[in-house]
């Protein structure tokens, strides 16, 4: 019985679990919140990932650039690439949210709201301060976020400075990322279970109208996503590359499909390595660094996503954003995708750092994680397409590329 349960792809778990959700919330009305528990011991748990996750992360990604001096100039277009491409992404998230309003008019009324996350510091002076970690502990025992942030970039850089001495630190920020990677693997499992009761909630107590909501959410991401694997990336080929799009694409088409079916940018990484130095011809050196890189830190679909979905829970939960507040969306949601780890739901675990930052309930995770896993392959397929245009493009830039190599459509 385990065993047939374990031998069906996750995904096909979590899309089957959603399905029948849906079904008995629908059959059960009102009554469906008796089983709401589940889903929140399954988001207690991905909470739970919120501090260790980005702590780890974000401390041996910064230590990670160590490498980057050994690397020059591929190194710093690679970083420059990352930070533009993501800048774009996180705003069209944005814009995105604003312009089609997803979950504007749907009535949350019925939703029993746990404690509304602290006010935010209202002067400067409090903003200012409050980003200062000044207690680390406190911090984590808060789970803020910015200052986290803040902390975990400070030890990143004072491993860089300290080079020789910093590298027993750098190892054990480097193996608490994997290890943080395999407990959010372990806790993913629950995501069938956490799935069906929250759906059985949302459809019992919501209805038809929230299924709509969230199915504009769903087609956002993906309209969000094709935007920037057909404009942005396909853009970046053809004019900083100039290289043929349609090649490109055909190079690196089994990493996408990997990308979607895994939902995880790390277990691509040896399809989209191959791909780039295979079908594209980028020289290894190249391929290796920034693809690996790429994985961690470069995640353009989650960068998005995580601006679309606060507008989202901003929007279903009747929260007024200041201009104010979408700056720092901005940045949150470009630090959370440096920060998210390269495998399935990490999107989801920094949303919750996200939405404490601007008091957007942290119900919003509970309506929308039933239908994360869908967005997730999408994201994750874009990650993935990122990470092979830059991989690319900075190969062209230093002539680390044989382009006779690159498999032609006519090849095919
Ligand atoms: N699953 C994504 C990835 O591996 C991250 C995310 O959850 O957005 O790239």
């Amino acid at each position: 019985m385990l065993k047939t349960w374990f031998a069906i792809p996750l995904w096909q778990r979590v899309i089957g679990a959603l399905v029948l959700g849906i079904i008995v919330g629908f059959a059960w009305g009102p009554g469906a919140e008796s089983i709401k528990i589940i889903g929140d011991v399954f988001i207690a748990f991905i909470k739970m990932l919120v501090v260790p996750l980005i702590f780890f992360s974000l401390v041996a990604g910064v230590a990670a650039i160590g490498d980057l001096r050994k690397l020059g100039n591929v190194g710093w277009r690679a970083l420059l690439l990352f930070v533009v491409t993501g800048q774009i992404a996180v705003w069209l998230g944005l814009g995105l949210g604003t312009v089609f309003q997803p979950g504007i008019g749907l009535d949350t009324s019925a939703i029993e709201m746990g404690p509304v996350p602290d006010p935010a510091p209202t002067t400067w002076r409090e903003m200012v301060l409050g980003m200062v970690p000044q207690s680390p502990v406190q911090v984590m025992a808060d789970v803020n976020v910015l200052p986290l942030i803040i902390f975990s970039l400070l030890i990143g850089i004072g491993i860089l400075m300290a080079k020789e001495d910093g590298a027993p630190a750098q190892r054990i920020f480097d193996s608490g990322a994997v290890v943080m990677q395999k407990v959010t693997i372990v806790v993913m499992e629950l995501t069938p279970f956490g799935v069906f009761a929250l759906m059985a909630w949302v459809a019992g107590t919501l209805g038809v109208p929230a299924l709509l909501a969230l199915g504009q959410l769903v087609a956002l991401v993906y309209g969000g996503c094709l935007l920037l694997i057909l404009l942005m990336y396909a853009g970046i080929v053809k004019f900083l590359a100039r290289l043929p799009v349609v090649d490109f694409f055909r190079g690196i088409v089994d990493a996408m499909a990997v990308a979607y079916s895994t939902a995880s940018s790390n277990a691509t990484l040896p399809v989209t390595m191959r791909c780039v130095e295979r079908n594209l011809g980028v020289s290894r050196s190249v391929t290796s660094f920034t693809t690996s890189l790429g994985a961690t830190i470069n995640m353009d679909g989650t960068a998005m996503y995580l601006g679309l979905a606060t507008l989202f829970g901003a929007q279903i939960f009747g929260v007024d954003l200041s201009t104010g507040d979408y700056v720092t969306i901005a940045v949150l949601a470009t630090v959370g995708s440096i920060g998210a780890a390269g495998i399935p739901g990490a999107g989801l675990i920094m949303m919750a750092a996200i939405f404490t930052a601007v008091e957007v309930p942290l119900e919003t995770i509970a309506f929308v994680a039933g239908v994360d896993r869908i967005m997730d392959m999408m994201r994750t397929a874009t990650n993935v397409t990122g990470d092979a245009t830059v991989a690319t493009t900075v190969g062209v830039m230093t002539g680390e590329i044989d382009t006779a190599e690159m498999v032609s459509a006519d090849d095919v």
